[in-house]
């Protein structure tokens, strides 16, 4: 239901870009000559976005200050805590709602009901008896739990404890009940010579493979089934995610190839205890690790921030320390790192290169300064001298008797003069030399060190647009195809050109041209998975790399794309502009380059704009090998 401020409905369409509604519910305001009040601003605002106003929401400033007080008193709260300022700073309310929710979740760790709960758990569980947990074990992995940095991790790891001495009673009950092993029960091994045990008869499963839970229904080849999936797991599917820990990609080894040789249930039972063994001593390598990486993080980030105080001047260093932060406050992803040091290698070279010069040029400055003081003592040394030959001159000339004596004397005065001159002139245009080459060299500083901000920004990226730019695509391309190769999975490549462009150009300016380019960009990067890559590839065409992407849904995907920008179109003053492109897709061949798939896309654009334009044509792969 729209709230309409008893006026007639609005005949605009929805607009969906909020600064659009801002900009439409403040021209409404003037048109509809209601009071310029916040509430009616609201009323307005949520009637154009045909939205309701959201009576749950905090007001902004109080949620601010509330963030402001909230404690930091542990790297899980410091998180979120971070999460929320940052979600604040950048006007993301749902974010900030996420964040706000996280943080007082965590609180509830914190409350006294929760605690009393796990010790009085823990105390239970210590007394109790588990398999594969002597006291001896148990204190020492209680040892271990208890190390955890703050209260947070200490009560997530005590859980996780807990849990696996819980499994481990229940394992071992459901054993004793479900799996009765003849040789190990005396009375059971009686009787089995006298083939009396009719319902054991036809459970050859259950003699087999009891290293966990089996049914009397599960036959053999089920039985070799699982023991592969086991094996699998354990043999090919842990090793790579054990690098960092020989010890236990040790012992996941050698229970592989037990549970592989072995076929007898006593046999498996024993191999089963290991196995669970194995499992917590997994799932306390893994909480260590997390703990780890937590730390890690929250190092960077305090280092990150205390960066941020200590160079405020180092302006050329903002562009590292943005990609930085962007990468530990999202989830980690191998992609983004991998590209992030590609870019710090290169611009660590870059400024390398710059900073040495730049270190020359004030180190030539510097001597031209001490040359300049040089000069200028010198200069008054030498006047000093002239004063006193001259005093002792007009001592002696006050001294003289006759104009005879006078004369010599004279000459005396003006030779000096004349050599104090030349001095004198020799200095001046020395002095204007080194002003002039101060000057220059202090201009040539502050070029480089312009340079140096750019650098930090613009390497791999095009300025107006911040897609790509050709050689970042290039190394982009290398990456993917790479990659997909090493997968084995699709990489789609599409070539997109914005239609009537100069027309655009000439009727509404260069200016406004250039709006477009960075409102398709934007476009294209919000409706987009975040792998696939935009670059922009000349004026007004950009090539779009899909990862895991056959060209068909590449197709689809542009289509979508096509549909947004009509209903993202952006406002020149205020006239709403509506771009649309044409693009060609296509499919990379195995090991074809990027020039030779974006010659076949470009085949495919040229035929989307033959047919009328605002369209994507598939390239299919087979015109690959049409030469
Ligand atoms: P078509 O639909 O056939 O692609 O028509 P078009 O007008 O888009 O194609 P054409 O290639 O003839 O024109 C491209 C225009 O793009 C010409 C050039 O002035 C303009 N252009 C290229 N780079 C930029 C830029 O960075 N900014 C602006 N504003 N215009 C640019
Ligand atoms: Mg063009
Ligand atoms: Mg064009």
């Amino acid at each position: 239901m729209r709230q309409t401020l008893g006026l007639p409905p609005l005949t605009m369409p929805t607009l969906s870009n909020p600064s659009e509604i801002a900009r439409e519910a403040l021209r409404q305001l003037a048109l509809r000559r209601v009071a310029p009040t916040p509430d009616n601003y609201h009323k307005l605002y949520h009637e154009i976005a045909g939205t309701r106003p959201d009576e749950d929401a905090l007001p902004e400033a109080f949620v601010r200050k509330l963030a402001r007080r909230l404690p930091r008193d542990s790297a899980e709260r410091q998180r979120h805590g971070h999460q929320l300022d940052q979600a604040l700073a950048d006007g993301r309310s749902k974010a900030a709602e996420a964040a706000l929710e996280r943080y007082l979740d965590s609180l509830k760790l914190g409350e006294p009901q929760a605690w009393n709960e796990l010790i009085g758990n823990l105390l239970r569980q210590w007394e109790a008896r588990q398999t594969g947990w002597t006291p001896a074990r148990k204190r020492e992995a209680l040892d271990r739990v208890l190390g955890a940095a703050d209260p947070a991790a200490l009560y997530t790891r005590l859980q996780g404890l807990l849990r696996s001495w819980t499994q481990a009673m229940t394992d071992a009950d459901a054993l004793a009940v479900e799996v009765p092993d003849a040789a190990d029960d005396p009375a059971e091994a009686a009787s089995t010579g006298a083939g009396a045990s009719a319902a054991r008869q036809p459970m050859p499963a259950a003699t087999t493979t009891p290293a966990f839970p089996v049914s009397p229904a599960v036959d053999t080849a089920t039985v070799d089934a699982l023991r592969e999936l086991v094996t699998i797991s354990l043999g090919e599917a842990l090793p790579p995610l054990l690098e960092e820990h020989p010890p236990l990609r040790e012992t996941a080894a050698s229970l592989c190839a037990e549970i592989a040789s072995r076929s007898e249930a006593a046999g498996l039972r024993e191999v089963g205890t290991r196995l669970r063994g194995f499992a917590r001593e997994l799932e306390l390598a893994a909480a260590d690790e997390a703990e780890i990486r937590a730390g890690m993080l929250e190092l960077l980030r305090m280092l990150l921030r205390n960066i941020d105080e200590l160079v405020l001047d180092d302006r050329w260093l903002a562009g590292q320390i943005e990609m930085l932060r962007e990468i530990v406050d999202s989830r980690p992803d191998p992609r983004k790192i991998d590209d992030a040091g590609r870019r710090l290698k290169e611009l660590i070279y870059k400024q390398g290169q710059l900073k040495h010069t730049l270190a020359q040029s004030q180190r030539h400055l510097r001597d031209m300064l001490a040359g300049f003081v040089d000069q200028l003592a010198r200069f008054s040394e030498s006047t000093g001298a002239y004063h006193d030959r001259i005093g002792q001159c007009a001592q002696r000339i006050a001294k003289a008797n006759d104009i005879t004596e006078i004369g010599p004397l004279l000459d005396e005065v003006m030779t000096e003069t004349r050599s104090i001159q030349d001095e004198a002139r020799r200095s001046r245009d020395e002095l204007i030399v080194a002003r002039s080459q101060a000057a220059e060299a202090q201009e040539r500083i502050a070029t480089l060190q312009n340079e140096l901000e750019e650098a930090s920004r613009l390497m791999r990226h095009d300025q107006l647009t911040g897609a790509l730019n050709r050689r970042g695509l290039e190394e982009m391309f290398q990456t993917e195809s790479a990659r997909a190769q090493r997968r084995g999975t699709r990489l789609a490549v599409a070539l997109l050109d914005i239609d009537h462009f100069k027309k655009l150009n000439d009727s509404l300016g260069h200016k406004v041209g250039d709006d477009a380019l960075v409102h398709l960009a934007k476009v294209v990067r919000q409706h987009l998975r975040p792998q696939d890559v935009l670059a922009r590839y000349g004026g007004e065409e950009f090539v779009i790399l899909l990862p895991e992407t056959g060209d068909t849904d590449a197709q689809q995907a542009l289509i979508r794309l096509q549909r947004e920008l009509t209903r993202e179109f952006f406002m020149a003053d205020l006239q709403k502009v509506v771009i649309t492109f044409s693009a060609g897709v296509t499919r990379l061949a195995e090991g074809e380059s990027l020039e030779s798939a974006l010659k076949r896309a470009d085949g495919a654009m040229y035929r989307a704009k033959q047919a009328g334009r605002n369209r994507v044509m598939v390239a299919p792969l087979s015109d690959a090998f049409i030469r």
